[in-house]
């Protein structure tokens, strides 16, 4: 079937809960893909990061293969060979002596918001069912019914009440905003270390160092969603590196397992994480032996290929280079590593339509909200590609 075909079936049979590019992409290597008529093109958005490893990425396409042939789903009611590797590799990596696995980057967001509320209740002794978790404004961390409680965007909440209580948004990038909303009862503060949904926004240096040291003075947690800035997407393994600082909890997802399925965890103390008991919790694909040594194949690639100093210095090269395009339409070009933001100007009529062009020249890129493009290709990319691409880039930003 061609595009066009294609694209009527999926309107017709398929809940219109997104508004995708029209283009319908049949295959996939490294940075590129390709659609059902044959079209290159580069890949800018890595699935939201989550193919940080490229796509169809050999190693990890042997783990899947080789792992799916043995054993791929034991449920957590037994155990299996692949998860106490996935823990041992992935503590190893991150520094955290623990870590709990599951599938969606959602589902590890509600796991870190139950242990924070369980923290809460035992460590901290907040009163039962009192505790409050503080998050920004502008925030994204998926779409449950618990995480769009506290989203401040209409259109991921506004049907979909009632909402959860017990969280207090605060502006983005201001440390004494969460200064003084804390309070006794709030156990802990959830952030994301740079915005990517909310358009690329990234708070004032030393925004985290400072929440951080707030967080210790008054014994809160610090919980960081790195599920789209983690595993090496701005040039660190996780972003709050860049603070020297060390969060109590961090999250990841997305290119946790490359891309191929769907493998997140929440990585902690034994301390913190120690806290849930038999029962508490859990999922039944969530450290299966499949998603394991998917996961694992994953994190050695990013380890093998040095993916987390080529996102650094080609993100240095492409932030650069696109800061130099000297266009009346661009309001703000910012980023860190390969998670980049092109902020158009009111006046431009909205970042899809540059989305749309880009997409007839071979480039592939999503806008989020109305005026900004992302570019976060896979971090295999190398200088040449960037070139190729801004030679694309560049003349669509200059359009009427
Ligand atoms: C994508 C994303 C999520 C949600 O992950 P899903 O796998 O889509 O549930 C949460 N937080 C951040 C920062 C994300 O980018």
């Amino acid at each position: 079937m061609n595009t066009s075909e294609l694209i009527a079936l999926e309107e017709r049979y398929g809940a219109h809960n997104y508004h995708p590019l029209d283009v319908v992409i049949s295959r996939g290597e490294g940075v590129w893909v390709y659609d059902v008529d044959g079209n290159k093109y580069l890949d800018c958005l890595s699935a939201y990061s989550a193919l940080n490893q490229g796509h169809v990425h050999p190693k990890i396409l042997s783990a899947l293969t080789e792992q799916a042939g043995k054993a791929t789903l034991t449920s957590r009611a037994f155990r299996n060979d692949q998860l106490p590797l996935f823990y041992k590799e992935l503590s190893d990596l991150t520094g955290f002596e623990m870590s709990l696995p599951m599938n969606s980057g959602a589902e590890a967001v509600e796991t870190a918001m139950k242990l924070a509320r369980k923290w809460g209740y035992v460590e901290k002794h907040i009163p039962r069912y009192k505790a409050e978790i503080i998050v920004a404004e502008g925030n994204f961390h998926g779409r449950t019914i618990s995480i769009i409680s506290y989203s401040s965007e209409p259109g991921y909440k506004n049907d979909f009440g009632p909402f959860t209580p017990g969280f207090i948004a605060v502006p983005y990038g201001d440390s004494r905003a969460i200064a003084n909303a804390i309070t006794p009862n709030t156990a802990a503060i959830l952030l994301e270390p740079i915005q990517g949904e909310s358009g690329v926004i990234m708070p004032p240096p030393n925004y985290l160092r400072e929440v951080s040291e707030i967080c210790k003075q008054q014994d809160v947690l610090l919980i960081l969603d790195e599920i789209q800035t983690g595993l090496g997407r701005t040039g660190k393994l996780f972003a709050y590196q860049h603070e020297g600082i060390i969060p109590d909890v961090v999250i990841i997802g997305k290119a946790l397992s490359g891309g191929f399925y769907p493998v997140s965890a929440v990585l902690s103390s034994e301390k913190i994480l120690g806290l849930f008991n038999p029962g508490e919790h859990g999922s039944t694909f969530g450290g299966n032996p499949l998603g394991a040594a998917v996961a694992r194949a994953a994190l050695k690639v990013i380890v093998d290929e040095n993916l987390i100093e080529n996102a650094d210095k080609m993100g240095d090269y492409f932030l650069d280079r696109l800061s130099e395009i000297n266009s009346p339409h661009i309001k703000e070009v910012r980023g860190r590593g390969l998670l980049i933001g092109v902020e158009l100007r009111p006046q431009a009529g909205g970042a899809r339509r540059f989305c749309e062009a880009l997409m007839q020249r071979g480039v592939l890129a999503k806008e989020t909200h109305e005026n900004v493009i992302r570019f976060a290709p896979p971090l295999i990319i190398d200088k040449e590609t960037i070139d190729w691409a801004l030679s694309r880039i560049t003349p669509v930003l200059f359009m009427d």
